[in-house]
């Protein structure tokens, strides 16, 4: 990133805006990143304008002091964000830019002195303002200290805000808007300057002076509004996701990446709930033709969503479905309503009075309603009482709070109403205030009380999809789902995890004894058994042994009446060591040798066979025996593409286009094939993926006679990222059963490894040392990837915590790594954790699967022992 390195920009170089938001502005390993993208940008000969927001939490937090009555309180929290700041400058070494020290003083004389002089409504904007004027200070210290000289700007002196006839001073103030015509001289000013420049979003200032907000998450619009400005040639929002899905993926995670979209479309799916970009950032790039890209600072190599001015043509397909919250409805009712002239007249009078906006609309003979949306509107309880007052004189008002609007956008709503009745028809369960369909026919949207909208959501998206009125099979539109980018990732069980209480002393204890460790909790095993044995449609479940033979852990799973499923012929001897002489085994090895398949045959165990080659070769083993075939669906699925076991790029399965061979050679051999196979990979989150597997399977063994069970494998996914949903097992169970239905005929197995067991392990490791390096610091355990090594191979995320000191707070960021010398030898990168000790108990959590059964002695060190906690 050494700007002597790249061409400087032609005098006529293009402009680019890059919006940070703000998780992508909290952290060193954040900035970096910012950084690199920044000089590939100048790289293509552009000049750069970086928009940031503040530092994630520090607008609430700014809120929070303009709420404080006392100035003790106001000044404390003052501090407490510059903590935040001046945390992050230590991160950084580097020492107090100027810029920012003025800033921090100002803010805390702001927060001493209080409104009175600036008035509340000023001072507000004023002190919310620092969030922004601070996190751009900090970013231009630190880009120009790493050898990219960035000019800080103020966005105000850029930025005008209009004064519109219909705004009161609440809204001029806080939720303002700017004009955005090109403005040449801007340009022509910057460009005299440098290549360079980062500003504030969020911020401008009206025509006395004083700075005004664009509204909450309005950062994204200062960055079109520049766009527009300087007529850039694209503007980039960066954030925490890889873009627009079509749904909020935090809430559904099957929700698929949209990768192009034209501007209406996109500002539908904006304005109607889906944060992640503002919704009033749309219109001045639209305007202006300048394109839109939203990318994810943290993986800057997935693609992203496009928004642009061309429409593209195909199919009528709903893109999205989004949700806002805390909408308020406002009904009213008047006796005679239409007869009586100018009504409506009075009654919206009396929401510009009050400076509200209405967004939907409802009537029928005695009754208008309508919604008020809290993003484009300040709602407090006060504006909300002060207007059912003002409307009680014309009218019996009744306010319904707080509900949810559900919006289905897409181009030409109209004509995809066909496909929507299963949709419609979870609407009927529900009590549903409000329907509109837009006039520009791109939403369709159902108003309801919000508490059902959590569950609701991901359901609906699940309808859309199976109806086909969101056509996931159009692939230049629909990308992954946020699952499969993301999908193997952050704790959510962790929150809950047996190890943070209740186990926590014992775990200290037993470190004390020894590390590293791994303990693992019968109960959650049998708890995981317990969510497996309720899906109900499945006739025989096998643990795949592969995740951890630990003999505590095969005896609980046999007295839990699971069969199991081995790999090799130690698999197998290790399990009939142990579980009763009656148990069912299953042998589903790969490319496992010719003795291999011979002493499974002399066994209990069912037999697997995955390739030709076995009956090609060795036909007279096989014979008169039964089997079991794996097929390779012809794809993959899983959180990482090593655990992707279909699809021509894996070894495992034998390919549809090779049946028919399979089934002659079974023949010849007098071989019968009792069971058809599939697994397609690990970490699956999604229900419908195992529905799919089924009713494949059982179609093709339509076509089997003797084939009487269906192997949909295992594959089951714990979520490990936290925000991450969990496999809905009641779901699961639903889609199974739908499948078992429509094929009675046949049994249904199925072989989870790691859902039964990562949970249920930690591995305990203590602090070794610590070394700080340039702006890393490494925190050094006593054992590393020959313990663990998923993360080295997967890029698996597991969540570390400082056993020793779980309640202190998170003020490091360590980059944990182990003794192996590898450079990979990295158990967890940028973890915020409590300053650690030498000696401090390491617990790294769900290592109960792929754990100890894949470690080693490399490099000649201990391995891990193994604890059981009944
Ligand atoms: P920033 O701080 O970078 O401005 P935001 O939190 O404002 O980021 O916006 C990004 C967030 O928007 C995502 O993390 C996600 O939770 C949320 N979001 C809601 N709906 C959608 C959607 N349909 N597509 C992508 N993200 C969405
Ligand atoms: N910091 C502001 C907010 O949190 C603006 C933004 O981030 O877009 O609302
Ligand atoms: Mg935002």
């Amino acid at each position: 990133m050494n700007s002597t390195e790249t061409a400087l920009p032609a005098t006529d170089a293009p402009w680019i805006v890059m919006k940070f938001g703000g998780t992508s502005v909290a952290t060193l390993p954040r900035w970096q990143n910012i950084g690199e993208l920044v000089a590939s940008r100048q790289a293509e000969g552009a000049r750069v304008l970086i928009v940031v927001s503040a530092l994630t939490g520090v607008t609430d937090a700014l809120k929070q002091l303009c709420s404080e009555s006392k100035a003790i309180n106001r000044s404390e929290a003052a501090r407490a964000i510059a903590q935040r700041h001046y945390d992050l400058l230590d991160h950084m070494q580097l020492s107090m830019p100027a810029t920012l020290g003025e800033r921090l003083e100002d803010l805390a004389r702001l927060a001493n002195e209080g409104a009175a002089t600036l008035g509340e409504l000023a001072w507000q904007a004023q002190v919310q303002a620092h969030g922004e004027l601070m996190s751009s200070a900090l970013g231009a210290a630190f880009l120009s200290h790493s050898g990219l000289p960035t000019h800080w700007l103020d966005a105000r002196d850029c930025l005008s805000a209009v004064a519109l006839p219909n705004q009161n001073e609440r809204t001029r103030l806080l939720s303002s808007m700017v004009d955005s015509r090109p403005d040449p001289a801007l340009a022509a000013r910057l460009a005299a300057q440098g290549d360079v420049f980062i500003t504030q979003g969020f911020i401008a200032r009206e025509s006395q002076g004083r700075t005004v907000l664009l509204g909450r998450g309005g950062s994204d619009t200062s960055a079109s509004y520049f766009g527009a400005l300087l007529k850039a040639q694209r503007v980039e929002i960066w954030t925490d996701v890889a873009g627009m899905f079509t749904a909020n993926p935090r809430q559904v995670p099957g929700a698929r990446l949209l990768q192009r979209l034209d501007y209406e479309e996109a500002q539908e799916i904006a304005s109607t709930g889906a944060k992640v970009l503002h919704p009033r950032c749309l219109s001045p790039l639209r305007e202006s033709r300048v394109p839109l890209l939203i990318k994810d600072t943290n993986r800057p190599e997935l693609d992203g969503t496009v928004i642009g001015p061309e429409v593209r043509a195909h199919a009528p397909s709903v893109k999205a479905i989004s949700a806002r919250k805390g909408i308020t409805l406002v009904s009213m009712e008047s006796v005679g309503m239409w007869q009586q002239v100018g009504f409506l007249a009075d009654v919206f009078a009396q929401f510009k009075h009050h400076g509200l906006s209405v967004d939907l609309i409802g009537s029928a003979e005695t009754n208008v309603t309508v919604s008020l949306d809290p993003t484009e509107n300040l709602l407090d309880s006060d504006a909300i009482a002060a207007l059912a007052t003002d409307l009680a004189k014309v009218c019996r008002v009744k306010v319904i709070a707080p509900c949810a609007a559900i919006t289905l956008v897409g181009r030409g709503m109209r004509s995809l109403l066909h496909t929507l009745s299963g949709v419609l028809a979870e609407f009927g369960q529900l009590r549903v205030h409000l329907i509109s369909q837009s006039s520009n026919n791109l939403n369709l949207t159902f108003v309801v009380d919000e508490e059902v909208v959590d569950t609701l959501l991901p359901h609906l998206h699940d309808l859309l999809i199976s109806a086909g009125a969101l056509r996931t099979d159009d692939s230049a539109l629909f990308g992954p789902s946020w699952q499969a980018l993301y999908g193997n990732g952050e704790s959510v069980a962790a929150t809950t995890a047996w190890w943070r209480d209740a186990q926590r002393e014992a775990l200290l204890e037993l470190a004390a004894e020894k590390t590293p460790r791994y303990v693992y909790h019968l109960p959650t095993v049998r708890r995981q058994a317990g969510a497996l044995k309720s899906l109900g449609a499945v006739d025989r479940l096998h643990y795949a042994v592969k995740a951890n033979t630990h003999p505590a852990i095969l005896r609980a799973l046999a007295a839990e009446g699971f069969a199991f499923e081995c790999v090799s012929p130690g698999e197998l001897q290790a399990v009939s060591a142990i579980v009763p002489a009656s148990t069912p085994l299953l042998f589903t090895p790969n490319f496992a040798p010719r003795d291999d398949y011979a002493l499974a045959l002399d066994t209990r165990a069912t037999v697997t066979l995955d390739a030709l080659h076995p009956l090609e070769h060795w036909g007279e083993l096989f014979h008169g025996r039964e089997v079991v075939l794996r097929i390779d669906l012809g794809r993959g699925l899983g959180h990482h593409e090593k655990v992707r076991t279909g699809g021509s790029g894996s070894k495992f399965g034998v390919p549809l286009d090779q049946l028919t061979q399979f089934l002659q050679l079974a023949q010849t051999h007098g071989v019968t094939v009792r069971g058809l196979h599939a697994h397609l990979g690990s970490g699956v989150l999604d229900a419908a993926h195992w529905g799919e597997v089924y009713v494949q399977l059982a179609s093709l063994a339509e076509r089997i006679d003797s084939v009487v069970f269906l192997n949909i494998g295992g594959g089951l996914g714990v979520p490990s990222h936290p925000g991450e949903a969990s496999l809905d097992m009641a779901e699961l169970d639903r889609v199974l059963r739908e499948v078992k239905a429509a094929y009675p005929q046949y049994q249904l197995w199925m072989e989870p490894g790691r859902y039964l067991v990562a949970d249920a392990g930690v591995l305990l490791a203590r602090v070794t040392q610590q070394k700080g390096k340039g702006a890393y610091r490494y925190l050094g355990i006593d054992t590393g990837m020959n313990s663990l090594i998923r993360p080295a191979l997967y890029d698996a995320w597991h969540e570390i915590v400082n056993l020793t000191r779980l309640d202190e707070s998170a003020t490091a960021l360590y980059q944990v790594v182990g003794p192996i010398c590898e450079s990979g030898d990295v158990l967890g990168t940028d973890r915020r954790l409590p300053e650690a000790d030498e000696g401090d108990v390491m617990l790294i959590a769900q290592t109960g699967a792929y754990g100890k059964v894949m470690s080693s002695h490399y490099n000649l060190r201990d391995e891990a022992d193994e604890i059981v906690i009944e």
